[in-house]
């Protein structure tokens, strides 16, 4: 359980970051397409708003001076004087209905002085103006006072709806005899809008709309969610349509337009609302558009932040990951070396304490000869002395003279030998290399046994080179040679024959130094293990079985190799070495 604590908190660490920026790029990716959705929307309705303007503007411009032109018009003006004549009010008819047909307006009217319609273009349809009385409409009294009116409001005599421009017609001296008034029917443009995408209002000066594409949504104003306050309007105005009241709750601003959810005749909906005042009518035009944006277009972004994400996560851990693997393989990879130098240093210490020890054995086989070889010359120093007494006595200048180079000669000899000995035995470290010639390896070696060859009476046969020089470490090598010799003459010990053949060849570029003896060989199933640890045939005490594996391995570290094989009713061991070119300075002496 106390590992799981840190591997939980490792997790959190890496996992609720992830998590969390995941939750993060999906929200604001969300967010971003909902925005550029409703930027897109926003900017096709406002497109769209504009050209609702337009026509309607242009709809209303063209009409707006044509109520100015008409009550200059003398004929009009006469006959409104005359206006009790019923005659002259038949041509007044007939000239309002001919001049309303080539404007194309709605209806063109005539009011007297008291607001009573004297004249109408629709005096011969049922429903006509003509009788009627208007003097409490707006477009009527502003005109009086004013000169001029627009007004938007529901014909009480037809019911249609339509915008009413007016003017006041006066007479050569500026009095005001009546009031001409057009009425613009809007309700074919209203129909054209319809098939057009949204909702479009437009709406009065209390706000109510006069105008939509929807006929639904006709006289209606949009009221704040929860307040009842309703605008102020004279119910004449829109005649039988009195305003209802729309629930609207204003939720954000989006771009140029304001997110609204609104209770409409469909039913509560979420529009984006553009709006776009008409000033010179005191008009507002407003375009709803259904706030539906694509959930698709939505899901996609989202879907894309958090691959994205993810992603980027993954590789992040990844290189995090590899980054921590690397520096991991580095440190393991300093520690094996260390371990391998360690181990190296080891082993190296502990063969060359073995090859000592070898060497050491060697000698202490090779000591009784060794002590005789020393006990000897001074057997016959002793004589010497005797000898030199009475020759002193005999005063034999000559014989006594003769006494002491023998005596210096046994001195000599004893002292190489001891000398060589000291040598031998010093642990010589591995490694060493250095240019020695492998005749002085030979001879050393042989001063050792000498004694004990002399003893056994052995013969012994040598080939020297002496231009062969070969690279290594001197003592090493004549250690090898020192434990060849001794096994010969170890086999040889017991042979009515004993022959020693000493050889040193040039075989291409290697030197072959090889030991032969008369000893009998080895036998079939030892000669592959000669060369194993402690494989010896030897009597214990006698033998360890280190002496051809230290050399092995010796010969080995030289660079060259170390056989064995059976030849001439003997053993013949060949050591092989690379050549090495002589010292520059002995080069130059043999060439002299
Ligand atoms: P040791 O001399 O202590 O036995 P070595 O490794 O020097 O160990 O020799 C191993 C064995 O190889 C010897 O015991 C002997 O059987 C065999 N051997 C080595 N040299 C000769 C030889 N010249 N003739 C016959 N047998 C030999």
């Amino acid at each position: 359980m106390p590992s799981s604590f840190p591997r939980l908190r490792t997790l959190l660490l890496i996992v609720l970051p992830i998590l969390l920026g995941l939750l993060g790029s999906v929200w604001l990716a969300g967010r971003y397409a909902e925005r550029r959705q409703w930027g897109e929307l926003g900017v096709e309705a406002q497109g769209q708003l504009e050209l609702y303007a337009q026509s309607l503007r242009i709809l209303v411009e063209r009409f707006r001076a044509l109520p100015a032109i008409l009550a200059l018009d003398t004929e009009i003006q006469a006959l409104l004087l005359e206006s009790a004549d019923p005659g002259a009010r038949d041509r007044l008819n007939r000239r309002l209905e001919r001049l309303n047909r080539e404007a194309g307006a709605g209806v063109i009217f005539l009011l007297d002085l008291q607001g009573k319609a004297i004249a109408a273009s629709n005096w011969q349809e049922p429903d006509n103006f003509v009788g009627g009385n208007y003097a409490f409409r707006p477009y009527f009294q502003d005109a009086l006072r004013e000169g001029s009116a627009r007004y938007f409001s529901v014909g009480v005599t037809t019911g249609v709806p339509g915008y009413f421009l007016s003017r006041a017609v006066r007479d050569g001296e500026g009095r005001i005899l009546g009031v001409l008034v057009l009425k613009l029917v809007m309700e074919d443009m209203q129909r054209d809008w319809a098939g057009q995408p949204g909702i479009l209002l437009v709406t009065d000066r209390q706000g109510i709309a006069i105008l939509s594409s929807r006929p639904a949504w006709r006289f209606h104003y949009l009221q704040q969610a929860g307040s009842d306050r309703a605008p102020e309007f004279d119910a004449r105005q829109y005649a039988g349509h009195a305003p209802r009241p729309l629930a609207g709750q204003p939720l954000r601003a989006v771009g140029d337009g304001e997110l609204l959810r609104i209770a409409g005749p469909d039913g509560p909906r979420n529009y984006l609302r553009l709006r776009q005042p008409l000033a010179d009518e005191g008009w507002t035009l407003l375009l709803l558009r259904e706030a539906q944006i694509a959930g698709g277009v939505v899901r996609g972004y989202r879907l894309a932040a958090a691959g994205v994400w993810l992603a980027l996560a993954f590789l992040a851990l990844f290189l995090g990951q590899r980054h921590k693997n690397r520096h991991l393989r580095q440190l393991r990879r300093v520690e094996l070396e260390r371990l391998v130098e360690a181990r190296t240093a080891e082993l190296r210490k502990a063969q060359d304490e073995l090859v000592q020890a070898a060497k050491m054995a060697a000698l202490g086989q090779m000591s009784a000869a060794l002590a005789h070889e020393i006990n000897q010359p001074l057997t016959a120093l002793r004589m010497q002395l005797g000898s030199l007494g009475l020759l002193l006595q005999r005063s034999d200048p000559a014989a006594l003279q003769t006494c002491l180079t023998r005596m210096d000669g046994l001195l000599s000899r004893m002292a190489a030998l001891t000398g060589h000995l000291k040598t031998f035995a010093r642990n010589s470290p591995g490694g060493l290399r250095e240019r020695l010639q492998p005749d002085t390896a030979i001879d050393h070696a042989l001063l050792l046994l000498e004694a004990r060859i002399r003893r056994d009476g052995v013969r012994v046969l040598r080939r020297n080179a002496p231009g062969a020089w070969v690279e290594g470490d001197a003592i090493r090598l004549e250690q090898v040679l020192v434990n060849l010799l001794h096994n010969a003459l170890d086999a040889m010990a017991d042979r009515p024959h004993r022959e020693l053949r000493i050889d040193l060849l040039r075989d291409g570029g290697d030197w072959l130094i090889s030991v032969g003896d008369s000893g009998g060989g080895i036998a079939a199933e030892h000669l592959s293990r000669v060369f194993e640890p402690f494989f010896t045939t030897k009597p214990v005490g006698e033998g360890l079985g280190l002496g051809l594996a230290v050399s092995y391995g010796i010969i080995r570290e030289l660079g060259g190799q170390l056989e064995a094989r059976n030849q001439d009713g003997g053993a013949l061991f060949v050591i092989r070495l690379p050549a090495a070119p002589a010292p520059a300075t002995l080069r130059v002496g043999q060439q002299e």
